[in-house]
């Protein structure tokens, strides 16, 4: 949603390489299906006829021929996948990165991504069947068709995401040739970027949309640099829109940082004399301040307002940042001193007119104290998780950098997400020994068990002790070598020499930090071990201390099997 002055900027393009591989294929030739395609077509035979199909627009507006494209979202709204439902009841389904668009006529375009590039066909809508499968090796985003049936996408390279142009297929078949270069510079560096591809009526027209400029270039004509009249951020993530490109397993991590502040730093602000808040957003602003506080479970800096001097200021403005130019709020700072603006209800951007929901409570409604709390996070230190490539659900962060509108998952969200917590405790460490751990991110621990002795007389009483701590390290920041309250610690003893099962105890806290003991009279010698075990309610690793031999002397007071009762823990 915001976007700060960001630093490093990848300088100039590589000079473009052919990396692109295209095989068009009419959809009745001989031959399997390319490698992974196979997904592509559950449910649509290909045609079996490539007769002409109509190219006429307006029997669009027949209802028979209407069709249905929509995401699937899991239960914390991550697209799942997409179905398209296609006149008289034949369906396609497709995985996270499919998509549907660019209807003409009886056809559609309909294509998926995967490691390895995309997969694009054209659907006879009214026959329900593939008339045309192309492959590429490269990301197709964005598709659009001229009159004359040639085909034009957007393509983006795999590795590094880089604009690579739009090519044109040409409709009797036969190679894809670039027409149009993708420009350098912000527009296509820039993140959130967005492209609209317009179908001329006999070529095609393109604009790339950076952090505040615009290119746009056009088969026919000159290539113009201007400023945004609108740009694709600060959108809800609606089922069918393209969803931010992840793996599918870097799905929970925690999200990046800069380091900025120390432990527990005042942040002061007062709200702006002139740009200033209505009393709707101040109470927002002031319970987001609250939120960013309390639920950090971290050291992390503390928001307090201030009448008087004070490091931060609120305003509520139109006038925003650059970098800032397309969002509905931006957090800035410059040294010590912060800003955080919150651009006016009705500001009207090109997906509409902005609607916050503590003014006007409505579906599409921005919450500002959601919002405002968003960031906060960016003040203390958090980024956008996209920012990093990764995709979170939407209940394990509040710092996406699209920002969800009502009713769309997360959008009311008045707390930090697990991930968010996870990078606070890293940057700035736990509150307190027996605080817990985000579940987000997995920190390794450490258990060391001792006695006073390894030697003792029979029917003497033994306490062992251990301590718990998290590992050292840098990696662990703030979360490094701390002693670890409240948490559940095994001892663990077999006869020494014994191959057999483990009798298991619980040790207790001790006054100590980090600290379990517990005291037992052993009838033999026994070999111990402290076991923390894995909890599942925080991201904690488990850890085993090293074995420890206590050897018992003197003369034995049983034979064979000892009772335990005599030996028992105390
Ligand atoms: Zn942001």
């Amino acid at each position: 949603m915001t976007r700060e002055v960001r630093h490093g900027r990848r300088s100039a393009l590589l000079a473009m390489t052919a990396s692109l591989i295209l095989y068009g294929t009419p959809a009745a030739s001989a031959g399997g299906p390319s490698p992974g395609v196979q997904t592509a077509e559950r449910g649509v035979p290909r045609c079996t006829t490539l007769r002409p199909v109509s190219d006429d627009v307006r029997r669009r507006t027949d209802v028979s021929l209407s069709y249905r494209w929509q995401g699937r979202l899991d239960t914390s709204g991550t697209l799942r996948g997409h179905e398209l439902r296609l006149p008289g009841g034949r369906r396609w389904t497709a995985g996270p990165r499919a998509f549907a668009e660019s209807p003409r006529g009886d056809t559609l375009v309909t294509g998926e991504r995967d490691a390895r590039g995309t997969d694009v066909r054209i659907l006879d809508i009214r026959r329900g069947c593939v008339m045309r499968t192309l492959r590429f090796g490269s990301l197709v985003y964005g598709t659009a068709r001229s009159t004359d049936g040639s085909l034009y996408v957007s393509l983006v390279r795999r590795s590094d995401r880089r604009e690579m142009g739009i090519w044109e297929v040409p409709a009797a078949g036969g190679a894809a040739r670039r027409v149009l270069a993708a420009p350098s510079g912000r527009a296509t560096r820039a993140v959130p970027r967005s492209l609209r591809l317009e179908a001329l009526r006999d070529g095609v027209r393109a604009t790339w949309c950076g952090a505040g400029t615009c290119v746009t270039r056009a088969t026919t004509g000159q290539s113009t640099t201007h400023l945004p009249a609108s740009v694709d951020v600060d959108l809800d993530l609606e089922p069918g829109a393209s969803a931010p490109d992840s793996t599918p397993t870097a799905t929970r991590k925690p999200v990046p940082i800069h380091q900025r502040w120390s432990t527990w730093t005042v942040l002061d602000f007062k709200f702006h004399a002139t740009d200033s808040s209505p009393g709707w957003m101040r109470t927002a602003i002031l319970a987001a301040a609250e939120d960013a506080t309390d639920s950090s479970n971290a050291m992390s800096p503390i928001f307090t307002p201030a009448s008087g001097g004070a490091s931060g200021v609120i305003r509520y403005t139109a006038t925003m940042p650059e970098a800032c130019s397309a969002a509905i709020a931006c957090a800035s700072h410059s040294g010590s001193s912060w800003t955080l603006r919150m651009r006016p209800q009705n500001h009207d951007f090109r997906w509409g007119r902005l609607r916050w929901c503590e003014k006007t409570d409505a579906n599409g409604c921005f919450d500002a104290e959601r919002v405002a709390l968003h960031e906060f996070g960016h003040i203390i230190g958090l980024d956008h998780p996209e920012t990093a490539g990764l995709q979170l659900p939407a209940s394990a962060t509040v710092m996406h950098r699209v920002t969800p509108s009502k009713p769309n998952a997360g959008w009311g969200r008045h707390k930090f997400g697990a991930c968010d917590v996870a990078s606070l405790q890293r940057m700035f460490g736990l509150p307190t020994m027996s605080t817990r751990f985000s579940t987000c991110d997995t920190v390794p621990t450490r258990v060391v068990l001792s006695a006073p002795a390894t030697t003792m007389s029979r029917g003497q009483k033994v306490t062992l002790t251990a301590v718990l701590r998290t590992q050292s390290g840098s990696a662990l920041g703030a979360r490094a070598n701390m002693r670890l309250n409240e948490r559940s610690v095994q001892l663990r003893r077999r006869p020494v020499g014994s191959t057999g099962s483990w009798i298991t105890s619980w040790m207790k806290s001790t006054g100590t930090p980090g600290t379990y003991s517990l005291s037992l009279i052993p009838a033999q010698s026994y070999e111990y071990r402290a076991v923390f075990p894995t909890p599942d309610d925080e991201g904690l690793a488990g850890s085993t201390s090293s074995d420890l031999v206590i050897r018992v002397t003197g003369p034995s007071t049983c034979t064979g099997n000892c009772p335990h009762e005599e030996e028992d823990p105390t």
